[in-house]
């Protein structure tokens, strides 16, 4: 039975890419009914807001399988880009960005036979987009990691392994500076691990991965990371194989998956007929695979790598001299559907079972233990601090210590002369540990510094479990 999938064309070059690749997975006779929606810059053109219509969302809905052009958001026709809509409503949590290298692209990583997938957390961490400007010159962006957005990822990586049959799995993360958000997606990693033991799953720390992917890109196999993080690892390992032409991905979540290359509209190749659609193509066999159209995605995956290999034919990204057009490219593709090559190890490609995570609502005893108040003063640390203690001295608290960005200055740490800001931490402690805290109490201590000083953020400060749940600054006790 026909399988539908919902066809967004998209703006600039999307027309030409995404032509190329539906011509090619007609001509493998695969049963795939196209439904043609619009998203993008003549949507914005006409009136719509955020550049989807509804009844785009609706097909997408109903089909659960994309293959999306890139899309544009035309300056002065809406804020949000249709893109980062489309992955937040159907919450395609997961990216993912296989690297390989194609025969014939030279690259100074050409024979070192990458094969490797990168999978980026995609909806949380930085990328929730919770910025302030605290005070007029100090900004702050809340990087927000969950247990639940964790154990997403991570299994879906593993599961992504098992379906590709791979070995190897490293997590990537900046545990050791960043230890409770980046720290928690580590630990959910290291349970996660052992529901799969035929896989070897590794922690590496981020800037040591990026180190590693340049001098031995070959031993990688899987890297699961958060988002900011995969974002860039992931340009990082598309350029390691030749750029945006040729990188294919993939955006997957529980209601939905939407599959397009990494490049965007390259408006000015718009209508040229001269730009690369392989990275389309490609992100077409990721679609066939997902859909369990095991035969048309290879059947397509090696017809590319005959033309590349064996005919060595490029478009002229890839080939300056190349007099090839975007369609002659298409129909030698075509041409070669049915022929076999060797330049890539054949995978038992499996159905991907998408993750069911635990319930993790779960938690043990929590404590109040204090509060964290950000204030804005041009006092200097020792006034700061002598008026703060003194405030704090009638009320349950009592002033731990202050900080100025990440260091302690009050009390001062003997010898050391820090920086600061006009932007400080001002840690409370309740006096009495035995005493529990009410809202009523750090209300009314906010109140008194409000007389005086200009704060404008708190946090609670909690023990969940038995266990501090907020880091030191520098140098405290
Ligand atoms: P881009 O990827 O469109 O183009 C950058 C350059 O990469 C091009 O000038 C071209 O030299 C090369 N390139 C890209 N795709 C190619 C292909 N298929 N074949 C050959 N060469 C190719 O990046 P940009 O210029 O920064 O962005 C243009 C527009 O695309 C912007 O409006 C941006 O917001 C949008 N965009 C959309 C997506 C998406 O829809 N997922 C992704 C990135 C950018």
């Amino acid at each position: 039975m026909a399988k539908t999938v919902t066809l967004i064309k998209g703006d600039g070059i999307g027309p030409e890419v995404i032509n190329a690749a539906q011509k090619i997975i007609d001509a493998t006779g695969v049963g795939i009914h196209w439904e043609v929606c619009e998203a993008g810059a003549e949507v914005f053109k006409k009136g719509l807001a955020t550049g989807l219509p509804q009844e785009t969302i609706d097909s997408i809905l109903r089909n659960k399988v994309a293959l999306k052009g890139p899309l544009e958001t035309p300056v002065g026709y809406g804020e949000k880009s249709v893109n980062v809509t489309l992955r937040a409503l159907f919450e395609t949590y997961a990216n993912t960005r296989p690297v390989r290298n194609l025969p014939g692209v030279h690259t100074p990583f050409s024979d070192r036979s990458l094969d490797f997938v990168v999978v980026r957390e995609n909806v949380e961490d930085l990328y929730a987009g919770i910025e302030y400007l605290q005070t007029p010159t100090v900004a702050e962006g809340l990087k927000l990691i969950s247990r639940k957005g964790s154990e997403k990822i991570i299994r879906f990586a593993f599961e992504l392994a098992r379906a590709e049959g791979r070995q190897k799995v490293h997590c990537a993360t900046k545990a050791n500076i960043l230890k409770l958000t980046e720290g928690l997606f580590k630990k959910v990693f290291e349970e996660v691990a052992s529901d799969y033991p035929e896989i070897d799953a590794q922690h590496i720390i981020i800037d040591n991965c990026a180190h590693q992917l340049v001098l031995r890109p070959e031993n990688f196999d899987v890297i699961v990371t958060t988002n900011l993080q995969g974002d860039i690892i992931s340009d990082l390992a598309s350029g390691l194989i030749g750029g945006l032409g040729i990188a294919p991905a993939a955006n997957i979540g529980d209601q939905a998956a939407i599959f397009e290359a990494v490049h965007g509209s390259a408006p000015k190749y718009t209508g040229k007929n001269i730009i690369n659609p392989t990275a389309v193509i490609l992100s077409a066999v990721l679609m066939l695979r997902y859909l369990n159209e095991f035969a048309a995605a290879h059947t397509i995956e090696q017809s590319l790598l005959y033309t590349f290999g064996v005919e060595k034919i490029f478009t002229q990204d890839l080939d300056k001299a190349s007099p090839l057009t975007t369609t002659a490219f298409t129909d030698h593709v075509i041409h070669n559907l049915g022929k076999e090559t060797n330049f890539w190890k054949p995978r038992a490609y499996k159905p991907l079972h998408l993750p069911q995570t635990k319930d993790s609502t779960k938690t043990g005893p929590r404590k109040n233990l204090g509060i964290d108040v950000f204030i804005e003063s041009s006092l200097n640390s020792e006034d700061l601090g002598k008026s703060l203690e003194q405030i704090a001295h009638p009320s349950p608290f009592y002033l731990k210590m202050m900080s100025n960005r990440s260091v302690q200055v009050y009390p001062a740490i003997p010898g050391i002369k820090t920086e600061v800001i006009d932007h400080w931490r001002a840690r409370f402690f309740i006096k009495d540990a035995l005493r529990s805290i009410g809202d009523h109490d750090i209300l009314e201590l906010l109140a008194n510094i409000g007389e005086t000083h200009a704060w404008m953020h708190i946090e609670k400060l909690y023990e969940f479990d038995h266990i501090l749940s907020f880091t030191k600054a520098q140098g405290e006790i």
